[in-house]
């Protein structure tokens, strides 16, 4: 039976469990549930505290909070719900910044991304990152952090970059997550993109309840879905979905899973 990690999904309370249940009869034996806002931060502890054993965790504060509250404030309020959620966390997240829907708060965007990726940075986890038209503004935030306990770590969640900004995610260590947009009948130069990444920083994800893949366009994504997007990359790069799907999942293991190894299930 394939297995898969879904990177990232995003729940908003209703449905959490029964969702999870499909996830796991397809084969998607893990998920990693990411927030980003008060809504989805809660929504992610119920998922992860639903589902144990195949639920990990990111927490944090996504560019779209920007300017509702100082980013001492989001970082204090994330100390605090890292302590109430009672569960380790996996990684910081989602964070990032994002210029298509919202330019004119680029400065409020890098300062609350720069705070969370300190707390990452203190906390040594992994970080979730969302990157939209802000190539040059995520790198020069990504080399301003201090990281002394570790290189940064994480992932650069449904990458639709373009192949030189891959190139240097890469070369600062990261992982590149591949959501449904690659499956989109346009996305011929993402689909480019996903067939250069090297194995071992090759992740998929769904971002749902987001942007269903192609051939379930339209409906309300779930991880359940993730294989979609599997077969999709696995076909850009000439494998077989099995080894795709295996090969993500020991890699998002041994990013965000790591205590408790790839094999025991
Ligand atoms: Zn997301």
């Amino acid at each position: 039976m394939l297995r898969f990690f879904d990177t990232h999904a995003h729940f908003e309370g209703t449905d959490t469990v029964s969702v999870l249940d499909r996830a796991m009869a397809a084969g998607v034996v893990r998920v990693m549930a990411v927030g980003g806002s008060d809504r989805l931060n809660t929504g992610a502890v119920a998922a992860a505290k639903a589902r144990p054993g195949h639920v990990c965790l990111a927490l944090g504060f996504d560019r779209d909070q920007a300017g509702l509250a100082t980013p001492d404030t989001w970082c204090l309020a994330l100390r605090e719900l890292v302590v109430t959620a009672g569960i380790k966390l996996s990684a910081v997240g989602e964070i990032g910044l994002d210029y298509h829907y919202a330019p004119e708060t680029r400065e409020l965007q890098c300062e609350l991304f720069v705070a969370q990726l300190g707390l990452a940075a203190e906390w040594a986890l992994p970080v979730s990152i969302h990157t939209r038209e802000a190539d040059e503004d995520t790198l020069r935030v990504l080399d301003s952090v201090a990281w002394p306990h570790q290189k940064p770590r994480g992932i650069i969640h449904c990458y639709t970059g373009g192949e030189a900004f891959a190139e240097e995610l890469l070369s600062r260590g990261f992982m590149i997550s591949f959501s449904g947009i690659v499956t989109f009948r346009n996305a011929d130069a993402l689909r480019r993109v996903a067939a250069v990444v090297p194995d071992d920083r090759l992740l998929v994800e769904t971002d749902s309840p987001f942007l269903a893949p192609v051939p379930l366009r339209g409906q309300t994504n779930e991880p359940a879905f993730v294989a979609h997007t599997a077969e999709c990359v696995a076909k850009q790069r000439g494998c077989g979905v099995s080894e795709l799907a295996e090969l993500t999942y020991q890699n998002a293991v041994s990013l965000l899973w790591p205590q408790q190894g790839g094999e025991n299930e």
